[in-house]
């Protein structure tokens, strides 16, 4: 078979799974070798159906033996299948990246014969790249559920991310609908990376690795939402202990895409990215705004609003604490606004030493007024025409949703310029992996980035 040909089978079935991101590690340029990777994160953008493409996103190989019922390369399908010896791996990423077409590898595959071979066969075209090639770009590889520690160790130290994907919120839709994988052997290689990454395995077996830094990017999973009769409320219980068991650096969702049919599987008309999209809205508030899980959703509510989004149905839920005032209120209430992401908290908050700030003022610090305004006072007014009535909120945020979704989920996937809002509570997707960073260490805290302080410098006329 063709090495193109090979590409398009194995790019387009890697097209499902959805956990690229920025990559997180700083590694210089070196001479003599190619590639390097910045903390902020490669860039990405998202291809016509709103997939990651900066990353070569490809399997090793679509011929799997197991029999995932939601799969499209699951083993009793009849679909066309190829696998990538090592050294074609190795020469199509090199290739693209001197052709400036990728920044980095995104490699996963269908499981070829068993955990381990499979891995193995990924080690070699990965350490191809490292170390013949010398590729010092970014590199993200799932492993098998399965996969033997000796081979997730050589995975890791190769690799800048590794990810293990938990498929499913229960067990139960794990066993029902992926019946080759056992909760087992996704949590336990899990529980593996993750003491790797913290001890950074400096241990006897390394010794034989070039290389010692262990999965220097961390770790991340996906599941899929749709597929399985899971609540929201289970879904972000389970990212929530993901975070805090796992120290994932993501919990990727993903929205089921109905390509088999099966009495397994639920009846889809409409691919729920609306859902996804909320989800995601809730998990940046868990891990940037502070918020604790039971605040965003609760048993007795066990799904996400689809008409509002986490934030602003978390503010309608307290009324009680709103309206905000603008120039007084400390940064982490400001941090609970509707429409106050973590840059424009950290700008009203640098902004309010020049000055007391009026509604003018918050437009120009790109504050998201079309929420906001319900929430807030400046100088203790409420903005123009607004009623403060939690029922009268709602029905003007939800047609704000509306107006947003004829645009962007209700005709299907994603578009490249719509990419930012895939993670978009408030703006807060748009945060960059250096305030990411900033944002973790400083626990919530203000965000004075240099180019944030620009921004407000350049507002006071400084
Ligand atoms: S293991 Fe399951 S989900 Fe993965 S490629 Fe094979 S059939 Fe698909």
């Amino acid at each position: 078979m063709e090495m193109l040909d090979k590409l398009t089978i194995l790019a387009d079935a890697a097209k499902y799974d959805v956990a690229c991101t920025s990559c997180g590690v700083d590694r210089k340029a070196k001479k003599g070798q190619l590639g390097s990777t910045t903390r902020a994160g490669i860039c990405h953008s998202f291809s016509a159906d709103g997939r990651c493409i900066t990353l070569l996103k490809v399997l090793l190989s679509n011929a799997c033996s197991y029999d995932c019922a939601y799969c499209v390369n699951r083993r009793s399908n009849d679909v066309p299948r190829a696998t990538f010896s090592a050294r074609e791996l190795a020469e199509l990423t090199i290739g693209f990246y001197r052709r400036n077409y990728i920044e980095g590898l995104f490699l996963s595959s269908g499981v070829l014969r068993n955990p381990d071979y499979t891995t193995e066969r990924m080690c070699e075209a990965i350490a191809l790249l490292r170390d013949e090639y010398g590729f010092r770009g970014y590199i993200h590889a799932k492993a098998i559920p399965g996969t033997s520690e000796e081979l997730l160790i050589r995975l890791g130290v190769l690799a800048d991310r590794m990810s293990i994907n938990i498929e499913f919120p229960s067990a139960q839709s794990l066993n029902l609908l992926a019946p080759g994988k056992a909760r087992q052997s996704i949590i336990q290689p899990m529980r593996f990376v993750r003491d790797g990454i913290k001890a950074n395995y400096q241990d006897k077996r390394l010794s034989t690795v070039r290389r010692t830094r262990f999965a220097p990017a961390g770790q991340s999973t996906q599941m899929i939402i749709g597929a399985s009769p899971e609540s929201d409320f289970q879904i972000l219980k389970l990212s929530a202990s993901l975070y805090q068991t796992f120290e994932m650096r993501r919990v990727f969702f993903s929205a089921y895409i109905p390509v088999n049919t099966n009495p397994l599987l639920p009846p889809v008309r409409e691919v729920p990215l609306l859902r996804e999209h909320r989800l995601y809205q809730a998990d940046w508030l868990m891990r940037f705004y502070g918020f604790d899980v039971t605040e965003v959703i609760d048993e007795r509510h066990p799904y996400l609003d689809l008409q509002i989004d986490p934030k602003a149905n978390w503010a309608l839920n307290h009324i009680d604490e709103f309206p905000i005032e603008i120039n007084r209120a400390p940064y982490e209430s400001l941090l609970r606004i509707p429409g106050v992401g973590v840059r424009g908290a950290s700008r009203i908050v640098m902004a309010r030493r020049e000055r007391r700030l009026r509604f003018e003022d918050l437009c120009r610090l790109n504050i998201i007024l079309k929420r906001a305004r319900y929430f807030i006072t400046c100088n203790g007014v409420f903005a123009p025409d607004v009623i403060f009535d939690p029922l009268h909120i709602y029905e003007q945020l939800s047609r704000v949703t509306k107006q947003n979704q004829s645009n962007k989920f209700l005709k299907g996937q994603l578009s490249l310029f719509d990419a930012s809002c895939v993670n978009n509570s408030d703006g807060i997707g748009s945060v960059s992996g250096q305030e990411q960073t900033a944002i973790r260490s400083g626990k919530f805290g203000l965000l004075e980035t240099p180019a944030a302080v620009e921004q407000v410098a350049s507002y006071a006329g400084k």
